[in-house]
């Protein structure tokens, strides 16, 4: 059977007609073999308008339904991602290129983050604060925000818009989508999994409470721009932040940017090797380099070095790469020919800058418009670019250090700030770089590779990733307007701070 074939049965399986797949100038190829497999409609500025329109009428009659019932229909949710995970998993791996395994994950963190918000939705509570005043209650109360807008990134192409939009429906919000133009139809496939839960939730679920905007970043501006957006929660690269970002500003809106990572590890000497090396080699490797948690700079102290640093080239030159859906390969695709492009021009550059490079050639999978690549080891006399910037590949620079508060520097000497990880059994190191003046990432870990978020923590990072926070911990809380009530059941009216004002 053909991949757009198998697309085209798994979809009908979840519940997306084959006439939304064709008859469109949107052209989705599977990164496995380059064909393609649909031809989707774009939506115009005015159909964009009218789903948000819709959105919005949703958002008000929403808002009214009680929290814990509105965590009802996420709870629905989760049950039908459990019972599709199979179709919607292999979906993944064929619109992305993702291993089985890593395709399955991404539905499983969306299972797990329905399951969180499940729980949240009987607990956006606010607090009781003591006034100064007698005879006065002050407080705070989180209400529904309105319609949140989400822009997704192609590498997570379902994940990210379920940590948003479980948060969102339990908020009492309403959702508009707009995922990646290469990324679609896992989209499609979604919005079908989220119809049936809706269906067996009942009439108290407004139409029109998630609508999927097909299209590029014509169809995401519109959303950006659009008054009835007041979030809008953005996942990509930092260029698309920075054209998204000023936008939300002039119209006040709320951003959640989630943008690119540059995330470093460092080796100290007292690391246990054996698990630092696994750790690396999954969290540079993985998702054939193609996550924003993926690790991408090294820093191994010079005593370790001549350790680890062979050990993990072996590794490099081992690391099966191959077709994902037809074989065992821990390694698939890069997503298409710009992003292998991306990385030939890095190590390039690279090599003139000095470093020298392990793997990185093309990996011959047979399909000539398929881009695979061989994994890249470059070790890097020093942090000059491109070792400064995101290259979304499996390209991962190696530096030797000396001493710990130059690696610490150098760790955060780059514009991103998302993902981070130290291997030590040392104590006072560990400390540092979890203190205040270690790593300036919103994530930070200790003998634990950069990539393989769990969904209980606050997702993203600061500097140039934007400074959002998605998924679990309080990151609820921007899905939400905050009032703060102060009410007088006394029979005067004293004024804060000793204020006299008799008429
Ligand atoms: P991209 O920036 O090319 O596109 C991301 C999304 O933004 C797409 O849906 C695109 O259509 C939309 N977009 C682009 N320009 C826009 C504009 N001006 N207005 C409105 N929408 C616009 O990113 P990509 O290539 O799909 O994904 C890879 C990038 O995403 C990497 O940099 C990666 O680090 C980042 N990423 C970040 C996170 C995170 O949580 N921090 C997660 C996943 C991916």
């Amino acid at each position: 059977m053909t991949i757009a074939k198998e697309t085209s049965e798994l979809l009908s399986k979840l519940g997306v007609s084959g006439d939304a797949l064709g008859g469109g100038d949107l052209i989705v190829r599977t990164p496995v073999t380059g064909e393609q497999i649909a031809a989707l409609k774009q939506m115009s500025g005015a159909q964009a308008g009218k789903a948000i329109g819709a959105a919005h009428a949703a958002f008000q009659k929403w808002r009214l339904v009680p929290g814990p019932r509105r965590g009802e229909l996420v709870r629905l949710l989760g049950e039908e991602l459990r019972a599709h995970k199979a179709e919607l998993g292999r979906l993944v791996s064929i619109e992305v290129g993702k291993i089985p395994s890593e395709g399955l994950g991404e539905v499983q963190e969306m299972i797990d983050i329905c399951d969180f918000a499940v729980g949240l939705s009987r607990q956006l509570y606010g607090l009781t604060i003591a006034t100064e005043r007698p005879g006065h209650r002050m407080m705070e109360t989180w209400h529904p925000l309105g319609v949140v807008g989400v822009i997704s990134a192609f590498n997570f192409p379902v994940a990210v818009w379920s940590w948003n939009t479980a948060l969102a429906l339990v908020c009492g919000d309403a959702v508009v989508w707009k995922p990646s133009e290469k990324t679609p139809l896992t989209a499609l496939a979604c919005a079908a999994i989220f119809a049936r839960a809706v269906e067996r939730f009942g009439s108290d679920a407004p139409e029109g409470l998630l609508q999927v905007l097909i299209g590029g970043p014509a169809v995401g501006e519109v959303l950006v721009d659009h008054p009835k957006v007041p979030l809008v929660s953005a996942t990509g690269s930092t260029r698309m932040g920075r054209a998204v970002g000023p936008r939300l500003a002039k119209r006040f809106a709320r951003a959640v940017l989630e943008l690119g990572g540059n995330n470093a590890g460092i080796v100290c000497p007292t690391a246990d090797l054996d698990m630092a090396l696994r750790a690396i080699a999954f969290g540079a490797m993985g998702t054939a380099g193609q996550r924003c948690t993926t690790l991408r700079r090294l820093f191994v102290h010079e005593s370790v070095y001549d350790q680890i640093v062979p050990r993990l080239k072996k590794a490099y030159e081992s690391v099966s790469v191959g077709n994902p859906l037809e074989s065992s390969a821990l390694v698939g695709p890069l997503v298409d020919k710009a992003a292998f492009e991306g990385m030939q021009k890095a190590l390039k550059e690279a090599e003139a800058a000095g470093g020298k490079v392990t793997g990185g050639g093309r990996f011959e999978s047979g399909h000539a418009e398929a881009y695979y690549a061989h994994p890249a080891l470059v070790e890097m006399p020093k942090q000059v670019a491109p070792v400064t910037e995101e290259t979304f590949a499996p390209i991962l620079y190696v530096m030797k250090y000396s001493d710990f508060d130059t690696a610490l520097e150098l760790h955060n000497a780059v514009g991103a700030g998302l993902s981070s990880s130290i291997f030590t059994r040392d104590l006072q190191e560990s400390e540092r770089f979890l203190g205040a003046d270690g790593s300036d990432c919103g994530i930070a870990n200790v003998n634990i590779g950069t990539s393989g978020a769990e969904i209980g923590g606050a997702f993203g990072g600061e500097k140039e990733t934007g400074g959002g926070r998605e998924s679990g911990s309080d990151a609820w809380k921007a899905y939400m307007r905050r009032a703060t009530n102060t009410i007088n059941y006394s029979a005067a009216l004293p004024l804060a701070q000793g204020v006299s004002f008799d008429i």
